[in-house]
């Protein structure tokens, strides 16, 4: 899962971070709104922590232009003021959840975790292609009734094709889901989990085809003989 936050207090945001990247989290940190709204124009993030007090424009302004620019993913805003119309008006412009500042990782994690749920389910919770089953929920692929062990890395390479199966996915993208910017992840370990993949997936009739300079396609095959969802008949 990849974060955005956006919080112009550099001890605040390094607090942050390092929590949420030991919870597992890719953490990308930008320190104003204008940087935010650049950084969101070409990449995407599973969820957003817009902290109120920003300079020039506010955390406010930039939740309802993100809202406004048709942006869906989960926005959770911090306020250090324990201002009631703040929190109001930042659920009223489009945010989904916020937290009062100091706050307990904890809690922070928590919400965050209970956010991403709750755009998970809204969002289709099963991604299906040919014989694999994505169940994105409970994190469970299975293929021909039969489970499907992915690591982590795998999971968001398989996860990330299916959503845009039939059509190719961009490596570049595909990149940037797997990784925040300070770890970077080299385009040769992306081969190293495709090439996984196939090895799971060609067995039930699937292949997972490269796209010279763009990236990469699923696709249905025969199953190999001898081998499970291969001559049902
Ligand atoms: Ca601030």
């Amino acid at each position: 899962m990849r974060l955005l936050l956006v919080e112009d207090d550099v001890m605040v945001a390094s607090g942050i971070k390092l929590g949420l990247s030991d919870a597992g989290y890719a953490v990308d940190w930008v320190g104003s709104a204008e940087r935010a709204e650049e950084v969101l124009q070409g990449e995407t993030f599973d969820a957003a922590i817009i902290d109120i007090g920003l300079p020039r424009i506010d955390g406010l302004e930039l939740t309802r232009r993100l809202r406004r620019g048709g942006l869906a993913m989960p926005v959770l805003i911090l306020t250090a003021r324990d201002a009631l119309q703040d929190r109001v008006q930042g659920l009223d412009l489009g945010a989904d959840d916020y937290m009062v500042k100091p706050f307990e990782l904890p809690e922070l994690l928590a919400r965050l975790r209970a956010l991403l749920r709750r755009s998970q389910a809204a969002t289709s919770a099963t991604l299906s292609f040919g014989a694999l089953e994505l169940d994105t929920a409970n994190r469970e692929a299975r293929a021909n009734g039969q489970l499907i062990e992915l690591g982590p890395r795998e999971w968001t390479v398989m996860e990330y094709l299916l959503i845009h199966a039939p059509k190719p996915a961009s490596k570049d993208k595909l990149l940037q889901a797997m990784t925040g910017w300070d770890k970077e992840i080299t385009p040769n370990a992306i081969e190293v989990y495709i090439s996984r993949l196939r090895g799971k997936l060609e067995p039930h009739g699937i292949a997972v085809r490269s796209i010279r300079g763009f990236g990469y396609r699923l696709e249905l095959v025969e199953a190999a003989p001898g081998l499970p969802g291969a001559g049902a008949e």
